[in-house]
């Protein structure tokens, strides 16, 4: 996967303190958050990662330093809604599990 800087000038300053707070590898925060491109994973669509969305994936989602935005939005939502239905199916064949 290719991560690309954008020509946009936009950055955000990363939090040392909130970066890699899982794997405490606290120091090695790099100093910005720049816009990237990348194609999704799936449709192979150009998906723009923005700073800001990589600031809220590092710092409030709490996500591995190493792990990286691969799909685009509406593929993420697909999965998203792939998984639910298994859990669906899951729970719902527990239930009949639990009747026998
Ligand atoms: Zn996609």
């Amino acid at each position: 996967m290719e991560y690309t800087r954008t020509k946009n000038k936009n950055r955000l300053l990363v939090n040392p303190k909130r970066w890699g707070v899982s794997e405490n590898t606290y120091g090695a925060a790099p100093k910005y958050y720049y816009d990237v491109v990348y194609s999704c994973l799936d449709c192979r669509k150009e998906v723009i990662w923005s700073a800001e969305e990589q600031k809220y994936w590092y710092e409030e989602l709490g996500k591995n330093t190493k792990s990286k935005a691969v799909r685009c939005q509406i593929c993420r939502c697909h999965i998203q809604a792939i998984k639910e239905e298994q859990k669906r199916h899951m729970a719902q064949l527990a239930n009949r599990v639990k009747d026998k």
